[in-house]
């Protein structure tokens, strides 16, 4: 099967086209559907999987149309690089929706990103440390965030982010949609998918 059996408008199935991606992963394929009807997700896949794909269609197609104000989607990943990877492929697919995003990563200046974050997006690719230190500034009102993943969560805990997770998660709203992403499942990953994932659906790859 190709894209167009999942619950996906026009504008998305136009850049995945464009993208060209014929045929949906395996993640893709088991995740897209869960996502689109409001799931949480516990995703054990490793890179070169599809896994930003899987999570960044249906998160595109539920915010659909730009607000351009707070966040209402957040996304954590561990290193700059794979932040701006996802953000890369937010901006692929979305490239026909009015959505925005924002990209925060150590290595620049904060007051130039708490600028960017007061201008305004719909999506939010971050660190965890760069999305602490700029919502710090007062820059950022996590209120409309409704939607958060956390993509190789393994890598996270490994590189010390748990403290700065669980500051987040105090900080955003209780009700939301979930996914999280690792390579592996160890004990402390299984612990954080628990606090953090509400009655997940769980796919291994
Ligand atoms: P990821 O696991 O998300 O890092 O994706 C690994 C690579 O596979 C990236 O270069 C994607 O652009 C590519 N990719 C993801 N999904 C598909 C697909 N359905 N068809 C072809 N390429 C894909």
């Amino acid at each position: 099967p190709d894209f167009s059996h999942f619950k996906l408008n026009k504008q998305i199935l136009t850049a995945v086209e464009e993208a060209g991606y014929t045929k949906p992963t395996e993640i893709q394929e088991r995740a897209i559907p869960l996502m689109l009807a409001g799931q949480d997700l516990f995703g054990i896949a490793p890179t070169g999987t599809g896994k930003t794909a899987a999570y960044v269609l249906p998160l595109l197609m539920k915010l659909k149309y730009a607000q351009g104000d707070h966040p209402r989607a957040l996304i954590l990943a561990p290193t700059r690089e794979l932040v701006l990877q996802i953000e890369g492929v937010v901006k692929q697919m979305g490239k026909y929706t009015d959505l925005r995003s924002i990209a925060l990563i150590g290595g620049k200046g904060i007051k130039p990103q708490a600028e960017a974050v007061a201008a305004g997006m719909d999506i939010l690719i971050a660190t965890p440390g760069r999305f602490w230190d700029v919502y710090a500034t007062g820059a950022l009102l996590p209120r409309f965030i409704k939607t958060m993943v956390m993509d190789e969560a393994d890598k996270m805990l490994d590189m010390g982010f748990r403290h700065q997770i669980n500051k987040i998660l105090e900080v955003v709203p209780p009700k939301r949609q979930n996914a999280l992403f690792s390579a592996t499942m160890g004990e402390r990953v299984t612990e954080l998918a628990g606090n953090f994932l509400d009655f997940p659906e769980r796919i291994e790859i």
